[in-house]
């Protein structure tokens, strides 16, 4: 697993008006399936890769970032561009690590995902929904 990347890569939002370049090393990656991050992703979990806060350069658009930390939780934040909604980089509460929604990536990062994370709370579609029958684009 190249955990040190030896160049920069970029990330984006939907609609293109947030962006930012990441620098490694990447310390980890998991696949977050517990009920908050399904409810944030609007999905089956969400992938998140770590990193130092120093490690991000934003290059447009930070100020149409919004954050929402979660009242009730202790570590539970979501970062968001206000113009299209995608998800993207924040540091977290602790200020200890920058957490980057793998998907919004514009290239490959290098590591790949070490573990699912609140495997017993993923949703009850989920484990057939990875099985199922795969096309490379809509079905005919
Ligand atoms: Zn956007
Ligand atoms: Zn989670």
């Amino acid at each position: 697993m190249d955990k040190q990347l030896s160049r920069e890569i970029k990330g984006s939002c939907l609609c293109g008006q947030v962006r930012w370049t990441l620098k490694g090393p990447f310390e980890s990656f998991h696949l977050c399936h517990c009920s908050r991050c399904r409810k944030g992703t609007g999905s089956a979990y969400a992938a998140n890769i770590f990193t130092r806060p120093e490690n991000i350069t934003w290059l447009s658009g930070e100020e149409l970032i919004k954050r929402f930390d979660l009242p009730q939780a202790k570590r539970f934040s979501k970062c968001f561009c206000s113009h299209c909604g995608s998800t993207v980089p924040y540091v977290s509460r602790t200020g200890q690590y920058l957490l980057i929604p793998a998907g919004s990536l514009d290239e490959d990062p290098g590591i790949r995902p070490q573990d699912h994370i609140f495997w017993a709370d993923r949703a009850c579609w989920y484990d057939q929904g990875s099985e199922s029958e795969k096309f490379d684009a809509y079905p005919k």
